[in-house]
């Protein structure tokens, strides 16, 4: 049976796949979700026999039902190629004996997990506008905390048919992000900082595209917005993949049986990325918990505690930038899951949200979470978590990876849970790298490029060109703007009134 999205907002008719893919957002201000669960329907010892783009196949069809296979199985194939610096697009290792596994996520062109999805967004957007007969040009505006912006921008730049408009904290990134944002070519890429953090980008960017008046003013001059973040079930799918994916080369090489339950330790923001986790749940794939871990903004471990969700409190700027998040939008898809796909239940937390900051959900939904734990790291804790693993293994992980390490190594203590678990490593530590050597007491009182040869030294693992390629690269976009101020960059960049 066909899948189709609905609205986590109201009752309005679903559309297809490809039309919530270059929709983004439901125009009621709503996330699409399917209307069912699809269940896989090749057995995990065959998927154990295939490699990344097979398996990547096998997922995705039986979400993007409108797509043929040919269709799907070249935007694979143009995704999922040697961009990514792995042929096995996403190794996993298991450094300590006995201990976690790492699923590195960051092999792509720009060395975090956003590479996985929005490798291939660009190519589902250019198949659903020609599936659809979009005659306008396709405008993505995407908030970033980071790591978004430059991988829409890989993704994007030089398409044809689109634009790309990229917002991002002014002093809410790596230096080694923003350079990487700052440097980019293309004539229809567009970066802007804003004074501001990630929640006030993101919420800039979603009044820019729900304002009935900007769209209309849009399409008269021939464009369309969509969405690149998180919120597009576009770059849902795919991340659904290497749960999957990992799962299955565990079963291949041997370390867990057919059928037996793992964790999977995600660090969370913006919530994408575990709901994916969860949506491989639902598909059938053996998984126990989820658990969510969080760096010190943490709003999600106090809601997975108390059922209460608060984002009433200090924003607070860490070594993990890609997790300083108060608003996880993606929640808004589970909460709309565990009170039974009720858009109106959602609606109205949603409202409460809005409105105060804040709701607190009923407890037969709270007992619905029974699938995900929460946990969360100090800076001093996600520091120490560097410097162990390195010390016990000689492996560097970046921040985010970090926090998620020490999420698992309490998590394991305290509830005694000895299932076989996977750490989802979501960036390189080149990207951190100067929160990393400092982790590891390394001086680092030195440029960029020049830390990220002694980083090299010290961990074993070539410099990755996303790093060495930024040497002598121009800045090209210096534009930065207040946050009440976004849309007049939007209009200047698309030259419209
Ligand atoms: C985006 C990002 C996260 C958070 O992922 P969400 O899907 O927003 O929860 C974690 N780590 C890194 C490195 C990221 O880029």
């Amino acid at each position: 049976m066909a899948v189709l999205y609905r609205s986590t907002r109201s009752d309005r008719d679903p559309v297809s796949a490809s039309q919530a893919i270059l929709q983004g957002l439901s125009e009621d201000g709503g996330l699409f979700v399917p209307d069912h669960m699809p269940k896989l329907d090749v057995p995990l010892k065959d998927l154990a026999g295939m490699n990344y783009r097979e398996v990547a196949f096998e997922v995705m069809k039986l979400f993007l039902s409108d797509f043929s296979d040919e269709e799907l199985k070249d935007c694979i194939r143009k995704a999922y190629d040697e961009k990514f610096d792995s042929e096995l697009i996403a190794p996993i290792r298991q450094p300590e004996k006995g201990g976690a596994y790492y699923l590195e996520l960051f092999h792509g062109a720009t060395i975090a997990f956003k590479d996985m999805a929005l490798s291939i967004l660009p190519h589902l957007m250019r198949t659903a506008a020609a599936k659809n007969h979009l005659d306008r040009e396709i405008v993505i505006l995407t908030a970033t905390s980071g790591d978004t912006g430059k991988a829409a921008l890989a993704g994007f730049a030089g398409v044809p048919g689109t634009k790309i408009i990229v917002f991002y904290p002014k002093n809410g990134v790596s230096s080694i992000q923003e350079r990487q944002m700052v440097t980019q070519t293309g004539d229809n890429t567009c970066v802007a900082g804003i004074m501001g953090n990630f929640d006030d980008a993101q919420s800039g960017v979603k009044a820019i595209f729900t304002d009935p008046a900007v769209k209309e003013l849009l399409a008269q001059s021939g464009y369309q917005f969509s969405s690149a973040n998180s919120i597009n079930i576009g770059r849902l799918v795919p991340q659904i993949v290497y749960y999957v994916y990992a799962y299955t080369r565990l079963l291949a090489e041997g370390s867990i049986q057919e059928s037996e339950e793992i964790n999977f330790v995600v660090p969370t923001g913006n919530f994408g990325n575990i709901l994916a986790g969860y949506y491989a749940k639902q598909i059938g794939l053996p998984v126990k918990k989820l658990i969510c871990a969080s760096n010190a903004n943490k709003v999600l471990y106090d809601f997975f505690g108390t059922g209460v969700y608060d984002r009433n409190r200090e924003f607070i700027l860490t070594s993990s930038p890609s997790m300083d998040i108060l608003i996880s939008s993606n929640l808004e898809r589970l909460i709309y899951h565990i009170a039974g796909d009720d858009p109106a239940a959602n609606a109205a937390y949603m409202r409460d949200l809005a409105q105060g900051g804040r709701y607190a959900i009923t407890d037969r939904m709270t007992e619905e979470l029974a699938d995900f734990a929460g946990g969360f790291a100090t800076e001093e804790e996600t520091a120490a978590e560097i410097a162990r693993l390195y010390k016990a293994a000689g492996y560097v992980i970046d921040p985010h990876t970090a926090v998620a390490s020490s999420v698992y190594e309490s998590y394991r203590k305290s509830a005694g849970d000895a299932a076989a678990a996977v750490i989802v490593s979501t960036a390189s530590p080149f990207k951190f790298e100067s929160s990393v050597m400092k982790a590891l007491g390394q001086e680092h009182d030195m440029d960029d490029l020049a830390l990220a040869d002694k980083l090299s030294e010290l961990s074993g693992v070539p410099v990755p060109a996303a790093v060495s390629s930024l040497k002598g690269a121009p800045v090209r976009h210096t534009r930065v703007c207040e946050k009440n101020e976004m849309l007049n960059v939007v209009k200047d960049f698309l030259g419209i009134e």
